[in-house]
């Protein structure tokens, strides 16, 4: 039994925003109220609290956050990440679960695979995993992945991230299928001839340092035709790590006739700009940092609802691959630990988003788009995200769970952050000074 006493109680599913305790007990929320006693049900009164107690006066006691896009790297990656590691580093960074591209190796394209992640997590992760599967063997964009059978085994949506469903026709296929099986459809939207090798995005800041850029085009081009063929096929289509202004208008389009797209922002295109850009790996990302225009239509987004998720596309690299030259390092950075702080600082702090629209980012709008209900009310699972908005921190690369350390945001100082992770009633993470503090 766990008693987590006077936190700021904030549940987009049921409108709360209140001080209250969360009572839970047998992995689930027991009851939720004002001055609860531990003792569990109602009449026991002066008997003893047994179980643990969780002062959270000052912080913020939300739903468990859900990360829809990462890579854990396992099987094929173990040297960047494992399932282990990532979802260590996932719950200390407040996340009580996490939706794993297939990208590995091999690609999770058919249900041994999916299988064994989900055996691996049983055994080895902090925090949930639901894997998601490939949408297309290998991810080749030839034939289509086994995808019934993978639901079957646990994926909670389909995509070929790391690179987009190759064609319209493969894409039209992908969500025929995937609305019969009631799958989202997920879609890292890239136009391959205008992508055509470039490594950031294209503008002043890559004529300046000289590399290959990549038009904002490429995306909107994309999620453009995703959102043509998600009203032909009637599919859930979910636009990954979206950057850009026009594919942000795609997305209100859609959502305006009435069309189930979603999309999610990842903290870096709200936090970085192309001008950030230098010759170092850890800014180099697909999609790349974006222009300011565009980096402020997502900041729009974010506040207005046109934006369903906030999503870290956590993508772990080893530092001997990404230690070379910019143009030869692989895309991608870590962003567990780092997300909820620059949230925080990016948005909330700055007045661009309220804090219960910052709680519904990481919760009720990534279960939305996956199909699933997510609150704290008695019966539910006991998955609870604890934050504060002032606790004033370091993030230090060096001292990450993660196995890699590639990130722009190292040594940075944030205002406020995670500070204890319950995943099915179990305290899964506690920030040691919180701890330390509060005793
Ligand atoms: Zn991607
Ligand atoms: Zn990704």
């Amino acid at each position: 039994m766990l008693l987590i006493k006077n936190g700021r109680v904030i549940d987009p599913a049921s409108g709360t925003d209140a001080t209250l305790d969360v009572l839970v007990d047998g992995g689930k929320i027991a009851r939720v109220g004002a001055n609860l006693s531990g003792t569990g049900g109602a009449g026991s009164s002066g008997a003893e609290t047994r179980g643990e107690m969780l002062d959270a006066a000052g912080l913020v006691v939300a739903p468990g956050f859900i990360d829809l896009h990462c890579h854990l790297r396992e099987p094929g990656g173990e040297i960047s990440e494992t399932i282990e590691t990532g979802t260590r580093a996932a719950a200390r960074g407040g996340f009580t679960a996490v939706c794993c591209m297939p990208n590995t190796q091999p690609v999770n394209d058919r249900a041994s695979v999916t299988r064994g992640i989900v055996e691996r997590a049983a055994a080895a992760a902090s925090v949930r995993v639901w894997p998601i599967g490939a949408a297309s063997m290998g991810s080749k964009g030839e034939a289509l992945a086994e995808i019934a059978a993978m639901k079957d085994a646990g994926i909670v949506a389909v995509s070929d991230d790391g690179k987009p469903v190759a064609t319209a026709r493969l894409m039209r296929q992908v969500m025929d299928y995937c609305r019969a099986l009631e799958l989202p459809v997920i879609d890292h939207c890239e136009d391959a001839s205008l992508f055509a090798g470039g490594v950031m995005r294209e503008g002043p800041r890559s004529m300046k340092l000289g590399l290959k850029g990549i038009p904002a085009e490429s995306e909107s081009i994309c999620a453009g035709r995703d959102v043509e063929l998600a009203a032909l096929t009637g599919a859930t289509l979910h636009i990954a790590h979206m950057s850009t202004r026009g594919a942000l208008q795609s997305v209100r389009a859609a959502k305006k006739q009435g069309l189930r797209v979603t999309c999610e922002v990842a903290p870096h295109h709200f936090t970085l700009l192309d001008e950030d850009v230098r010759y170092d790996s850890n800014y180099k990302m697909n999609p790349p940092l974006a222009s300011r225009e565009d980096r402020d239509a997502l900041v729009e987004g974010l506040a207005d609802a046109s934006v369903d998720a906030i999503a870290t596309d956590h993508a772990p690299h080893h530092p001997a691959s990404k230690d070379v030259e910019f143009d030869r390092a692989p895309f991608g950075i870590t962003g567990f630990e780092t997300a909820i702080g620059l949230t925080l600082g990016e948005l909330v702090h700055a007045g661009k988003i309220s804090l219960p629209r910052m709680v519904e980012l990481f919760t009720t709008g990534p279960a939305r788009v996956l199909g699933i209900s997510r609150k704290i009310a008695v019966g539910e699972p006991a998955d609870l995200t604890i934050f504060s908005t002032e606790h004033a921190w370091t993030f230090r690369a060096a001292e990450t769970a993660s196995k890699s350390r590639n990130t722009p945001f190292d040594e940075r100082v944030f205002r406020g952050g995670p500070m204890a992770t319950i995943v099915g009633g179990q305290v899964v993470w506690r920030r040691e000074a919180a701890a330390k503090a509060r005793s």
